[in-house]
């Protein structure tokens, strides 16, 4: 078979991955007669394609690079691990060096008392973990019937059958019967798209408590766990009102819920602090991690867990764990990635550096005529496409149509913004400068001013 390289033609490696490459989240028939755009090599916030173009990566890859593409020491680190040690398990009581290390170190930036790390290759499959993990501790505490899990509709928790189930993606559920027994799902708290006449923090109390009736309905003493992303990544960047979470937390607190942060997205800078729950001000049992973890450049997801938690799981053996769980080439790269986010101050300079002009110059673009809000924390940023500002109207075309048009046109003029429906999305690696966040919105804008007036010549506003 002929091997291609990134200097192969674009057709030839278009039509090679045609023949044989499902992708995910992709419609395959529809692709293969575009053909895909082929990723290359990458730098700093810059990708390269097979046709030479040069990329802005608004998007991190998938929320996911954020100390940004192309650091030798983490490629060094993966070398390093793989002459030393490449595989070892860590089931049946054996150990290895990157493991213990990562663990402690994560141990130490997590909050409060999470203090103890269970290792999956992917956020998916660590929240198949804490699915089956809360399940577990309720059993060995004695409440068995505790099982059923409450969840939000538009939240994203993985495509896996337990992961997918506990996310509330229709169109993941309609495709193979999910979700599963024993999941539930309470509405989201997106004022800009639900809120109707409700000022958003009355907006934010009503969806919290929603958790309440929910609890009440099931029978309290039969709810092992609420999940929740501290903000929503995948449902199109939406933060929530000021009131929801301390509510949240009120509501889980009484009912002596075990509370789920699924952190995947939020987790080591993305929100300015180390942790989404920082930021929100929530206090989980378990946090989920994953992305940002190796800045993307090893698959690697793991649950942080409190004493409280660990405590009752190590009073059993728990008959859980992936081959890979703590790989040590991810674990040695995750490592020295924390090492950078840390001692660089690349944490904190998003926090006090990057996030403020991110913020100014992105929230500039609330003036055009085809965005009616603009949210930001941190560096995850959103934009709400609307045809009529004053009243948050949807447009009447199919949801997501404006997005998908707006997203090609990012395209088109070399930004990568994602579309969730009709918010355009934006999560830049941590690292980004501030010459290139002028040419992140001066892009954005561009491509708003063209979707615009493809929107009216098309009669779709
Ligand atoms: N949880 C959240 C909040 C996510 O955003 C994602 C991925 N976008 C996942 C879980 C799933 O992670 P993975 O794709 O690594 O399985």
């Amino acid at each position: 078979m002929n091997i291609l390289t990134p200097n192969s033609p674009t057709a030839e490696l278009q039509a090679l991955d045609a023949a044989h490459h499902m992708h995910p989240f992709t419609h395959g028939a529809a692709l293969r007669e575009k053909g895909a755009r082929i990723i290359t090599r990458a730098e700093g916030v810059w990708l390269n394609d097979s046709d030479g173009n040069r990329i802005l990566d608004a998007m991190a890859g998938l929320w996911c690079v954020n100390v940004g593409y192309g650091r030798e020491e983490l490629a060094e680190a993966a070398a390093r691990q793989m002459r030393e040690l490449p595989f070892y398990n860590t089931f049946f009581q054996t150990s290895h060096v990157p493991a213990i290390n990562l663990a402690a170190r994560l141990a130490e930036l997590a909050p409060d008392d999470l203090n103890h790390v269970f290792f999956a290759n992917s956020g998916s499959e660590a929240n198949d973990t804490n699915l089956r993990m809360v399940r577990a501790y309720w059993h060995v505490k004695g409440q068995p019937e505790r099982t059923h899990i409450i969840a939000r509709w538009n939240g994203y928790h993985g495509s896996g059958v337990g992961s997918g189930s506990m996310g509330g993606m229709k169109s993941i559920h309609s495709q193979g019967g999910l979700p599963i027994p024993g999941i539930h799902h309470i509405d989201q708290p997106h004022w800009y798209l639900e809120g109707g006449q409700m000022t958003p923090e009355e907006f934010g109390l009503a969806r919290a408590q929603q958790l309440e009736e929910k609890i009440l309905e099931i029978g309290a003493d039969k709810v092992a766990a609420f999940i929740a992303e501290p903000l929503q990544g995948a449902g199109g960047v939406i933060v929530p009102p000021a009131t929801y979470w301390p509510e949240i937390q009120r509501i889980v607190d009484k009912y002596g819920i075990l509370l789920i942060a699924d952190e995947v997205i939020t987790g080591f800078g993305r929100t300015g602090q180390w942790f989404g729950c920082q930021t929100m001000d929530v206090r989980p049992d378990i946090m989920t991690v994953a992305k940002g973890l190796s800045s993307g450049y090893q698959p690697i997801g793991a649950s942080i867990v409190s004493d409280e938690v660990a405590r009752v799981i190590d009073g059993v053996e728990f008959n859980h764990g992936y081959t890979y769980s703590g790989h040590p080439v991810a674990c040695a790269v995750a490592l020295e990635n924390l090492r950078l986010l840390d001692e660089e101050g690349i944490v904190d300079r998003a926090r006090t550096h990057v996030a403020p002009y991110l913020k100014q110059r992105f929230e500039s673009l609330a003036d055009h005529p085809l965005v009616g809000e603009v949210k930001i924390i941190g560096l995850m940023g959103s934009l709400a496409l609307t045809p009529d500002k004053p009243s948050r109207a949807s447009f009447a075309a199919e949801a997501g149509t404006a997005g998908l048009i707006t997203r090609e046109r990012c395209f088109a003029n070399n930004l990568i913004m994602r579309h969730v429906y009709d918010r355009m999305i934006i999560s830049p690696p941590l690292v980004i400068s501030h010459e290139e966040i002028d040419t992140l919105v001066e892009r954005a804008r561009l491509s708003l001013d063209e979707a615009h007036a493809e929107l009216i010549q098309r009669g779709l506003m």
